[in-house]
C-alpha cells in the first residue's frame, strides 16, 4: 500500500505542490533581488526544513553556501514548552555573513525566538527568517518571518516535510488533520 493512500483528513489546510512550487519560485526571486551581490548563507532546520530548504536554495540565483542545524522542543506535541535544545550544531562560522534561516513553520514562535537569539550570538552580519508556513493566530512571541509561503489557520499540518512520528514528510503537499481528529 502507498504512503499516499494511508493519508489521513483532509483537514482545513491544503496546499498542492504546484502552489508550494510557484510560492518557492517567488521567495527565492524575491531573496536573489534583496540580496544582490551579497554571499547568503542558507541554514536549514532540520529536520522539517529539508524539502523547503532544497526548493528553495535552487530557485536563489547568487551565490551561497548552506548549513544544519537541528533542535527539539521538550512539551506536548502540540504545545511547545519553547524549552528548545540543540541537537545537532552548525559546522560553519556565523562571523562577517548573512545568514538567512530556513523553517518549515513558526507557531508559537518559541523555537524561531531561541534560534534567532542562538545565531545572533554567532557574529552574522545579518539574519533574516524564510519560513514555508505561519499559524498567526497560535503565536505566543513576536518573531520576523521576512520570507513567508503561506499563513494558515490553527490545524495540525503535514507533508512536504512536516511529520506526523516522523512519517509522511515524503508527501509533494501540505495536507492537514481535521479538528479533534487524532494522529494514527
Ligand atoms: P513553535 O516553537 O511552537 O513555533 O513550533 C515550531 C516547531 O513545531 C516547528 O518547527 C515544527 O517542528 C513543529 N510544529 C508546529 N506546528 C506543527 C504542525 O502543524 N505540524 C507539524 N509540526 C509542527
Amino acid at each position: 500500500m502507498s504512503e499516499y493512500s494511508l493519508v489521513p483528513g483532509p483537514g482545513p489546510v491544503q496546499i498542492t505542490s504546484d502552489a508550494i512550487a510557484a510560492r518557492v519560485r517567488d521567495l527565492g526571486q524575491r531573496i536573489t533581488a534583496d540580496y544582490g551581490s551579497r554571499p547568503l548563507h542558507v541554514i536549514c532546520v532540520l529536520n522539517g526544513a529539508f524539502p523547503f530548504t532544497a526548493d528553495l536554495v535552487r530557485a536563489i540565483s547568487i551565490p551561497l553556501t548552506v548549513d544544519f542545524l537541528s533542535v527539539s522542543s521538550y512539551g506536548s506535541r502540540t504545545e511547545s514548552s519553547g524549552e528548545v535544545q540543540l541537537v545537532k550544531d552548525l559546522e560553519q562560522s556565523l562571523k562577517g555573513k548573512h545568514v538567512l534561516l530556513v523553517e518549515d513553520i513558526v507557531d508559537t514562535g518559541l523555537t524561531m525566538q531561541y534560534l534567532l537569539g542562538y545565531l545572533q550570538g554567532r557574529g552574522p552580519l545579518s539574519v533574516r527568517v524564510a519560513s514555508l508556513l505561519s499559524k498567526p493566530t497560535r503565536r505566543l512571541v513576536d518573531v520576523p518571518v521576512h520570507y513567508l509561503g503561506f499563513e494558515i489557520e490553527d490545524a495540525y499540518v503535514y507533508g512536504y516535510g512536516l511529520d506526523i512520528d516522523h512519517r509522511y514528510r515524503n508527501l509533494p503537499f501540505v495536507t492537514s488533520l481535521r479538528p479533534g481528529e487524532s494522529r494514527p
